[in-house]
């Protein structure tokens, strides 16, 4: 799936998951909420619908501008503020349920997904087929799995194919251990 480009025209994101992107900003928010609305995103509500090209051409400028690790510490915030079904309580859960917590949060059509396959007692691999840039969608999952690490255990996440969304790849793989 090419990145910062919405697979179906008219795809909406909850404005929570942006909220999260300025926060992710920390003290340039002001920066943030120009590019938003220089991008056509504005009065930013929490339960309100934003145009999902609109979230990725802002994306895109704060990646040209400010670079991957900016790009990895919001994809870290987004899940802070996501309602969690109260039937996940592992990482393993959690990890099986990113997809459907990404559709829940994306309305309006295809957008990608995020397919995770268990490969041993705590560890695995998660194939990623979205339009946002593979940094942030690592920090993502990230976080994910970080609110659910248990005392003693360290999350892990590392790029797993040689392939690479940010090259041209379709999609990209990270092996994740807890
Ligand atoms: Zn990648």
């Amino acid at each position: 799936m090419p990145l910062f480009k919405s697979p179906t025209p008219g795809v909406v994101i909850f404005g929570t998951s942006i909220l999260s992107m300025v926060d992710g900003m920390g003290a340039f928010k002001n920066n943030a909420l120009n590019i938003l609305e220089e991008n056509g995103i504005k009065n930013i509500k929490p339960n309100g619908l934003y145009s999902q090209q609109k979230f990725l051409n802002s994306l895109k400028v704060i990646y040209e501008k400010l670079g991957d690790v900016t790009i990895k510490v919001i994809g870290m915030k987004i899940p802070e503020k996501v309602q969690l079904p109260p039937s996940i309580e592992s990482t393993e859960q959690v990890l099986n349920s990113i997809d459907r917590i990404y559709s829940m949060n994306h309305k309006g059509g295809e957008c990608g997904s995020y397919k995770f396959t268990k490969t041993g007692k705590d560890e695995g691999i998660m194939v990623v087929d979205t339009p946002y840039p593979c940094s942030f969608d690592m920090g993502l999952i990230e976080a994910f799995m970080n609110k659910f690490r248990e005392d003693g255990s360290i999350t892990f996440i590392k790029h797993f194919s040689e392939e690479c969304r940010m090259k041209g790849a379709s999609t990209c793989e990270y092996k994740v251990k807890w």
